[in-house]
């Protein structure tokens, strides 16, 4: 992680979760939702925690913590991934469960919300250590998760590899096939087509929506991408394929930029080749790809931007964010955009392809500025759409194709953006406070079925 993205984090110390939550109240106001299923909104189900010891390959036994939360089941069981990352605890994993609970209802799919995570920097164990915790992880949460309770997927530094071997672990436990406990896995193992871009594609279609509604010309329009891992990467190609102007991209060393556009397919193809450890984790960074198609140092030469304006070239996370683009994309971790530089941020429109990269006090400043801010819970939704989709095949034992697949995601993601949007329009509210309460009218319909205190204290069974 970068120097100046520590920085701003922990400047603006706050709760993340009683943040996450302050999004609730604002959204209750133009939902539908009764005041015993809001408090039920503000707790988590379950929690549990568990020490995972683990043989490391010098023979030294170390012993790491891992989260699951399953915070809300009312609308199915509960679906979240599970991270690995050093800054992994408890206040994170509750606020990323209650976001799934509240995107899985915005996008109207029949789950809950759950997330998990082990406090570890993976890049810091080989292969053989990592296949190992992920399995041990599995055997510590196996009675806590299952197909019809609780489905994790991939999340921060977890892809498919590591779904296929927790889903062959979880099948060893229960001596049978069990391909829908767990999404995102690969293919061969009952992972769905399509899931690989389906983040970043359901963030594309949100864009195209806008698109249409504002009348943009792809070419006049320039993109700045925060975070070039699985999400962020395809959403730039995406756009960059229909003729957007991708002058941006960082990872957790930094960034390039150039004023034309850069070029997205060369940038992926340097940061898989020059990764360290082959089809596990990306070591390499986006840095090692300047924009002038050379490697290394040279990098260095890239600085040939005569213009107003950053020079093309390397660029820090921080002066990415801060581009005077048409659309930031922040696609890495939550807390980018806070007190200390919102007011600094330029770009009009931002869709927030990662989790919670907004704070609330940071969202206000955006707001009276008149940003639109297409939130996570809907711009990121693409990736558990699709998550249901495999969970759906896996449950039937019969397999989409990629167009099915893109064609019903295409299809989710305009009808909600497009409800989303009116529903801002209708009230004058930002889209993120329009999106909480289209999910609250529907946690809060499914709350409600099960009987209030209005139902209770009414004695007589109404038909
Ligand atoms: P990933 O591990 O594939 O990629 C993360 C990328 O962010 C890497 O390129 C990393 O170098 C970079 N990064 C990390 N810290 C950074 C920093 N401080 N500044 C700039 N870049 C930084 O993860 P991902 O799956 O692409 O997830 C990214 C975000 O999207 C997360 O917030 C995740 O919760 C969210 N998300 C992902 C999915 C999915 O299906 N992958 C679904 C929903 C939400």
């Amino acid at each position: 992680m970068t120097t100046e993205t520590t920085e701003t984090t922990t400047t603006e110390k706050h709760d993340i979760f009683s943040d996450a939550l302050l999004r609730l109240d604002q959204a209750a106001e133009f939902a539908n939702i009764d005041a015993e299923a809001l408090e039920k909104l503000r707790y988590p189900k379950s929690i549990l925690q568990v020490s995972i010891p683990l043989r490391m390959d010098d023979g030294s036994l170390r012993i790491f913590q891992g989260y699951r939360v399953r915070y809300d089941d009312t609308r199915g069981p509960t679906k979240g991934g599970i991270r690995f990352h050093p800054n992994v605890n408890l206040s994170e994993v509750k606020a990323l469960a209650f976001w799934m609970t509240c995107k899985c209802a915005v996008v109207g799919i029949p789950f809950g919300g759950g997330k998990g995570g082990i406090i570890v920097d993976p890049k810091k164990l080989s292969r053989m250590e990592l296949e190992r915790l992920s399995r041990r992880f599995i055997d510590r949460i196996a009675d806590f998760i299952g197909p019809e309770t609780d489905v994790p997927a991939p999340d921060v530094y977890t892809n498919a590899m590591i779904m296929g071997w927790m889903m062959d672990e979880y099948s060893k436990i229960c001596r049978r096939s069990t391909p829908d406990v767990i999404t995102g896995k690969p293919i061969p193992l009952g992972g769905s087509l399509g899931r690989d871009d389906a983040t970043g594609r359901g963030a594309y279609y949100c864009i195209k929506e806008l698109e249409r509604i504002k009348g943009w010309q792809p070419a006049d329009i320039s993109v700045a991408v925060q975070g070039f891992g699985n999400a962020g990467q395809h959403v730039a190609r995406l756009l960059q394929a229909d003729g957007y102007r991708v002058v941006a991209v960082s990872d957790s060393r930094g960034g390039v930029y150039h004023s034309d556009g850069l070029d997205v397919p060369c940038l992926i193809e340097t940061k898989n080749r020059t990764r360290s450890l082959n089809a596990v984790y990306s070591a390499g960074s986006v840095c090692d790809c300047p924009v002038c198609g050379s490697e290394g140092p040279q990098c260095e030469e890239c600085h040939c931007g005569d213009h107003d304006g950053p020079k093309n070239g390397k660029i820090s996370n921080a002066e990415l964010l801060e581009l005077d683009v048409n659309i930031l994309i922040p696609a890495a971790m939550e807390n980018q955009i806070t007190v200390e530089n919102a007011s600094r941020i330029k770009a009009p429109v931002i869709v927030e392809v990662a989790n919670g990269p907004t704070t609330t006090a940071a969202d206000e400043i955006l707001s009276k500025r008149g940003a639109l801010v297409v939130p996570d819970i809907l711009a990121n939704a693409g990736g558990v759409t699709v998550s249901y989709f495999e969970w759906a095949q896996n449950r039937a034992g019969y397999y989409w194709t990629l167009d099915e697949v893109q064609e019903r995601l295409h299809r989710i993601m305009a009808r909600e953006f497009n409800s989303i949007y009116e529903l801002m329009t209708k009230h004058g509210i930002d889209m993120r406070t329009a999106a909480y309460a289209q999910a609250l009218n529907r946690i809060s319909e499914a709350i409600e079925s099960q009987g209030t205190a209005r139902y209770f204290s009414n004695g007589t069974i109404s038909k």
